[in-house]
């Protein structure tokens, strides 16, 4: 039994949950116990006390644990990209891909540690200085997803502990085990105990503690609409700070000037790596009337190719859906497009058995043609590799199409046009834009977040995670 980390002990929790592999069903990785409201009762607790000392630790000390964490999931990359794609599906080269990400995170804000600066400034007032500085906010609520089960943990609690923070990490309920390695690469790293916690648990009871307990000072959370409204409420509530990341229907522009190869294998990335199922995929593909035949023809060939099977399996392409739920509504999605009158150009279907006769939550990546904005499959997330293409008469109607979403992201075009892109930058209504490139595959030392209904409060990632993170002081001296 995989325990949790309470107050610096492994600590069993009431009940257990069984970690199943999305390739296999017949395949659990292990049990790992499931906290109760009084268990993270305790570890808020735990994490509040040692908050005292934390706050005041050096930035020295904190540089050495979070470098020591950095390069312990380098060096196991690939043991821990392997238990990543089997709990979440994610095909081995993206799950290693994965691990090295949030390994170069925590190198990062280690570097943060002793880099964060503040001001002085000359007071309005004779003989008076003003020192603006920053300070740890406290106790951080993490509570994250299953999508990317080690970077989004590792982007929340590397500045949370970078800063001065002490941390309480609720991880998805699909993925234990990648939460586990991590919590116990944090709890070897020399960290007090305290500082940081883990309890896995179910949301409406673990997480839902975080929320409304008063000693959380902030919650960062990433996750559905639904909940993060949620989040937003309580936290609104009880005067926490917090921050959401939340959906997408994040839209990628074909343009008549565009290079083919480029436009298809940034298309097929965006909508089917990680079976779709990152916030940043493309699931609208915008195209203009002169390409759209040949660009169809090019993605049906390319989405031919694509190889589904195990994802620790050499030459994956695209992994199993993370489970059972998720695939239904995947392939009612599917069936939702075909009545609204799209046309299923290719895939769409489970595939039961895959090619090594392993039960899995299998599908073949879909592509719908002649779709119109207003059909479902245009507006809601389904968060599966299913991708409808829209045609437009040029530029300008592709833009309004792209930015008629209550989303805002990421947003991506491919053309060759300087014009084009120049004011696609400009005008793309997202907090991400990519230009020939996929609209998932972010660098970890820049800022992350979408606009309206995407995303809520200051920016994670690079130096930006500052903002969230810490809180500022405004000390006045006479001297
Ligand atoms: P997803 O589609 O990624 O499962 P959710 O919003 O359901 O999105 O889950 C994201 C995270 O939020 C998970 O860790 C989940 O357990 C947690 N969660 C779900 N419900 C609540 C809640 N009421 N309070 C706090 N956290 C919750």
């Amino acid at each position: 039994m995989f325990q949790n980390l309470i107050a610096g002990s492994w600590t069993d929790g009431p009940l257990a949950y069984q970690n199943i592999n999305p390739s296999d069903t017949r395949d659990v990785i292990g049990e790992y116990a499931q906290a109760n409201a009084s268990q993270t009762q305790d570890a808020v607790s735990a994490a509040n006390e040692a908050f005292a000392t934390w706050s005041l630790s050096t930035p020295q000390q904190r540089f050495d644990i979070l470098d020591a964490i950095g390069s312990e999931l380098l060096a196991r990359r690939n043991e821990l990209g392997n238990m990543l794609a089997r709990e979440e599906g994610k095909v081995m080269p993206e799950a290693i891909g994965e691990v090295s990400r949030a390994g170069n995170i925590f190198k990062f804000f280690a570097g943060e540690a002793l880099r964060l600066a503040g001001e002085v400034l000359p007071s309005v007032r004779p003989g008076v200085g003003v020192e603006v500085t920053r300070e740890p906010v406290g106790v951080i609520g993490v509570i994250t997803p299953w999508n990317f089960p080690i970077a989004i943990p590792a982007w929340k609690i590397a500045p949370a502990l970078a800063y001065g923070n002490c941390v309480v990490f609720k991880p998805a309920e699909l993925v234990p085990g990648c939460a586990w390695l991590l919590a116990d690469i944090i709890h070897r790293s020399g960290l007090p105990a305290g500082v940081f916690n883990l309890v896995m648990g179910r949301g409406s009871e673990v997480g839902q503690v975080l929320l409304d307990d008063a000693r959380v000072a902030a919650v960062s959370f990433t996750g559905s609409v639904s909940t993060g409204k949620r989040v937003a409420a309580a936290c609104v509530a009880r005067g926490a700070k917090f921050q959401l990341e939340m959906g997408g229907k994040n839209p990628f522009v074909v343009l008549d000037d565009a290079n083919l190869d480029i436009a298809v294998g940034a298309a097929v990335n965006s909508g089917f790596f990680s079976t779709g199922q990152r916030c940043t995929a493309s699931s609208r593909v915008i195209v203009t009337d002169a390409i759209h035949d040949r660009f169809v023809g090019a993605m049906v060939a390319k989405m031919a190719t694509l190889k589904i099977d195990d994802a620790r399996m050499a030459g994956a392409d695209i992994g199993p859906v993370v489970d059972e739920r998720q695939l239904a509504q995947n392939l009612a999605y599917v069936a939702i497009g075909r009545n609204e009158g799209a046309t299923l150009a290719f895939g769409g279907e489970a595939l039961s058995i895959n090619a090594n006769g392993a039960p899995g939550f299998y599908m073949r990546p879909a592509l719908f043609t002649e779709t119109a904005p207003t059909m479902r499959i245009n507006t809601e997330e389904i968060f599966g590799p299913v991708v409808s293409i829209q045609r437009v008469r040029n530029y300008e109607e592709a833009l309004l199409v792209a930015n008629d979403t209550p989303f805002g992201l990421a947003s991506g075009i491919a053309t060759t046009s300087l014009k084009y892109a120049s004011h696609f930058k400009r005008h793309a209504q997202a907090g991400m834009v990519m230009v020939n490139l996929p609209t998932a595959g972010v660098d970890y030392h820049v800022p992350f977040g979408g606009r309206k209904g995407s995303s809520y409060g200051p920016r994670e990632q690079g130096h930006y995670a500052a903002e969230f993170y810490t809180t500022v002081k405004t000390a006045y001296t006479q001297a």
